[in-house]
């Protein structure tokens, strides 16, 4: 497949006019990845209308990165990853909207895991910056340690991309050196090198994974929460190292086999189950009243086994197998309890995020649902009962006891504190 994308994106360049340059951060690895899912999804013949979609791909956005809804540019992230791939020659413009999908192959191959999009990505910036002659530059710039020496780099390189880029536009805007940051970020993250800011300044630190994912902040979690993104954490640098080795500008010791399996499903769980959500919404509309209750509900019922499927495996593999409460540790009887009770999920990713679970006996699971007889405070781990637990015989005892450490962490939090007002709130 590497020398698939090398091969499609044989004459990819700044000057090229169809699509726009990796101008935007929504070409993040992320992004690509999960667009890359719903554009296979829903093209029909291997074509697709970007207006038909457009609502759609709306509300597939907002669920997939925790948006509000109605957030303003949500539907850029599919605007531009089109633009993207269409200057990758993924898919080419067949009309004022419509689009076919050109290498099929390679779309799959984007759809299969986010490391295979940051592949993609990566490979793309490469072949342009060769084509465009920019690779020794680039080279020099990963060798040299003197980071003002860098800042030289990228300002000169900045000069062939005014030169050669109709998107620069208006040289100098702050939008024109975005144009040139963004390839910096995504060549520089797995060459393990600094930072180059909007202003085109380096910085002292090295890039991380957020640099080249979508991450914008969270609209679910205060500011001073950071986001964690399941897909972003479990993200297999050495995968991606090991496929692009001879295209990397840094060595690394050999990589073994066995670091290079993906273990993580959820990104590809929660894209499948939101556009089956979205299937259902469009799909009972033609039936009958009757046919349609029976429809949704069967297949509400089918979602739901599915979400408590992925979720309760992302409990269990991500906690010991024990009630955090008592120590109960006969597995088969464990609950993945959600804290946030699934009805009352905002979106797909609540649903499914096992940070908004506990793994509970069956006694505490009961206790702690929706938040009537227990809660377990946010900030601190301790439990607190309701009046009528906390003077039963069986429950009693738990009063002014903690759950066990490692529960209590950041994104969990978030999902507990919703969890304690709903306790205060009910009584
Ligand atoms: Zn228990």
């Amino acid at each position: 497949m590497i020398n698939r994308i090398l091969n499609i994106a044989s004459d990819v360049s700044l000057s090229k006019t169809t699509g726009k340059f990796m101008s935007d951060k929504a070409y993040g690895f992320d992004t690509v990845f999960f667009i890359s899912k719903f554009i296979l999804h829903n093209s029909i013949n291997n074509s697709f209308d970007k207006s038909n979609l457009r609502q759609k791909a709306i509300d597939y956005i907002e669920d997939i990165f925790q948006l509000t809804k109605g957030t303003a540019g949500a539907v850029n992230y599919f605007l531009e990853t089109i633009n993207w791939l269409e200057f990758s020659n993924v898919l080419v413009k067949t009309g004022r909207n419509t689009y076919l999908v050109k290498e099929r192959d390679v779309l799959e191959y984007l759809a299969e895991t986010s490391e295979n999009s940051y592949i993609f990505n990566y490979l793309v910036a490469y072949q342009c910056f060769k084509n465009d002659g920019l690779l020794p530059s680039f080279d020099k710039y990963c060798s040299e340690k003197d980071l003002s020496k860098k800042e030289e780099i990228v300002k000169d390189i900045y000069k062939v991309f005014c030169k050669l880029s109709p998107s620069i536009g208006t040289p100098d805007t702050q939008w024109s050196k975005q144009l040139v940051k963004y390839p910096f970020l995504v060549l520089g993250f797995i060459n393990n090198q600094r930072k180059v800011t909007r202003e085109l300044r380096v910085k002292e630190e090295f890039l991380t994974i957020e640099d080249v994912a979508l991450n914008i902040e969270g609209t679910r979690s205060p500011i001073y929460l950071p986001k964690k993104n399941d897909y972003l954490k479990t993200f297999n640098v050495n995968y991606v190292r090991y496929y692009l080795k001879g295209y990397l500008f840094v060595s690394y010791s050999k990589i073994q086999t066995s670091e290079i399996i993906i273990v993580d499903s959820f990104g590809t769980n929660l894209a499948e189950l939101k556009l089956a959500m979205l299937d259902d919404s469009k799909n009972g509309v033609s039936m009958s009243e009757l046919d349609k209750e029976q429809y949704i509900k069967n297949v509400v019922k089918t979602r739901n086994q599915s979400i408590q499927h992925q979720f309760r495996k992302g409990l269990l593999d991500n906690n010991e197998h024990v009630c955090p409460i008592c120590g109960f540790c006969f597995e088969e009887f464990l609950i993945a309890s959600h804290i946030k009770p699934y009805s009352k999920c905002d979106d797909t990713y609540d649903a499914i995020n096992h940070y908004n679970g506990l793994l509970l006996c069956p006694n505490h699971d009961k206790l702690f649902e929706d938040a009537k007889h227990m809660t377990i405070d946010a900030k601190t781990g301790e439990i607190i009962l309701s009046p009528s637990a906390q003077n039963s015989v069986d429950f009693g005892g738990l009063k002014g006891k903690f759950v066990a450490r490692p529960y209590i962490d950041n994104e969990r939090r978030h999902y507990l504190k919703w969890h304690n007002e709903r306790f205060i709130a009910l009584k």
